[in-house]
């Protein structure tokens, strides 16, 4: 295909969809335009870019016909943050559009038929996030900045609150710079590779209320760590655990593999539903706890356990979903590739009572047929896979052991698509798929299928 338009032509067009970093796409003669800031349903005047063999760029001049849906973006930070990416779209059109979004994916990728249903979304879609991870630094004149990263790169937008954030993330990131120069204490430069601070990371515990401040110091000596704590207690008195955390490493990993205890607690307790779960530093943990329950809820739903089955989790993380089950199952078998987090569950499920669990570390495409070739069956298999979804050696797995029912939670709804259509040849039916928002504001959408055996 060669391109219908060149750069600096301005045209007006008409932007059908959304792309997952929030850019609006219009089609010339089938030709796709990415417009950053337009919205579906809208007609723009743009001016083009850039363009390449495929598809091209072009920026927004005018908005002739606005989408009923669209909102002045409630974030001071929007334009330039990469961490939102809808905030120009009102809720309501957020959830519409990620519905159609779960709908159409699964019917051009997968010729799935079964139907989605609505998104359930939040109540209230703002300061949702329970960890914050704020890098710290200095701006050309010295200045100490903190914030989050524009889109696609390592420049900080400094900030003094972020929306979707605690009210006590919202302290260190507005206060905490202010205080640095007179404790003593300098934030790190990426380029330079010098100075203390690198990152603080503030996770909450929303049912207990407790709050972990994590200070990530490029070097173990931190001689002003009494004041940092002290400082800390100032700002944010609900504080239960301040932890250093060493990354020496000229890396944009955030942690390092050392963790110390500067003051407190080395964990902070949440739950969700009737689970307790202990979190630390660096621990695994969803990060919108109120849909987290919404959507292992509808796993549990979608499961229908009487009582006697025996569960497999697989992708269990530090065993969220498994306790969930665990509740209504005869016994739940969770698999997980991080030998940290199936320490987690085993402590997690102890702290519980449960005594019908059993976890074990390793992919779970070698861990589960070596269960089944152990006569360790299972009636009902849950899958969480990260975005790549289900290593295909699982999939033949499930079409060979034949469970009765499978629910599929996904965080990406193409590679569900994807292994939705590889389940129903080998014999299983998509029964309903139900969407959650567990990201307000991002193009993110995750959903759960439930599929029986037919
Ligand atoms: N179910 C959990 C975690 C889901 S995220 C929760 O709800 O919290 C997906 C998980 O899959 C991650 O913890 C990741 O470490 C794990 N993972 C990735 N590849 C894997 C594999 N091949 N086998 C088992 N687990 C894997």
């Amino acid at each position: 295909m060669s391109a219908p338009v060149k750069k600096n032509d301005r045209l007006t067009v008409y932007i059908e969809d959304l792309t997952h970093d929030g850019n609006g796409v219009a089609k010339i003669d089938g030709y796709p335009l990415f417009i950053q800031g337009a919205l579906p349903d809208e007609t723009a005047e743009v001016h083009v870019l850039k363009t390449l063999k495929n598809y091209g760029f072009a920026k927004m001049i005018e908005i002739i016909k606005p989408s009923p849906d669209r909102v002045e973006a409630p974030c001071e930070y929007f334009s330039q943050c990469g961490g939102c990416q809808l905030q120009h779209l009102s809720y309501e059109g957020q959830l519409k559009w990620k519905e159609n979004m779960v709908r159409n994916v699964m019917q051009r990728i997968g010729k799935i038929d079964a139907p989605v249903l609505p998104v359930k979304g939040m109540e209230e879609p703002w300061q949702y996030r329970n960890k914050a991870q704020i890098p710290f630094s200095t701006d050309e004149a010295g200045q100490e900045i903190a914030g989050f990263y524009k889109t696609k790169s390592h420049t900080i937008v400094d900030m003094e609150r972020c929306l979707i954030q605690t009210g006590e993330a919202d302290v260190i990131l507005a206060e905490l710079k202010k205080e640095l120069a007179t404790i003593g204490i300098s934030p790190y430069n990426e380029d330079t590779h010098e100075g203390m601070l690198r990152h603080v990371v503030v996770r909450k515990a929303r049912a207990t209320g407790e709050v972990m401040v994590v200070l990530v110091t490029k070097k173990k000596k931190f001689p002003k760590a009494e004041e940092a704590v002290a400082t800390i207690q100032k700002l944010v008195p609900n504080v239960t655990s301040i932890m250093q955390n060493i990354n020496c490493d000229k890396t944009n990993v955030i942690f390092g593999e050392e963790t110390l205890n500067l003051w407190g607690k080395d964990v902070i307790i949440d739950t969700i539903g009737d689970i307790r779960f202990e979190i630390s530093a660096r621990s695994f943990y969803q990060v919108n706890p109120i849909q987290t329950e919404v959507l292992y809820q509808q796993a549990l739903d979608y499961a229908d356990l009487q009582g006697d089955e025996r569960v497999i989790d697989a992708y269990c993380g530090i065993g969220t979903i498994s306790l969930f089950l665990a509740q209504k199952a005869k016994a739940v078998m969770g698999v997980e590739i991080v030998p940290q987090a199936i320490e987690d569950a085993k402590r997690n499920a102890e702290l519980n009572g449960f005594t019908n669990t059993y976890f074990e570390a390793g992919p779970a495409e070698e861990v589960i047929p070596r269960w089944y070739k152990e006569g360790k069956e299972a009636d009902v298999l849950v899958v969480d896979p990260p975005r790549k979804g289900c290593d295909e050696a699982l999939l033949t797995t499930i079409l060979e052991q034949r469970p009765k029912r499978v629910v599929y939670v996904s965080c990406n709804p193409g590679t569900l698509a994807r292994d939705l259509r590889i389940l129903e040849d080998g014999g299983y039916k998509t029964q309903e798929i139900q969407p959650v928002d567990m990201f307000p504001h991002s193009t993110h959408c995750e959903a759960v299928a439930w599929l029986e055996l037919v």
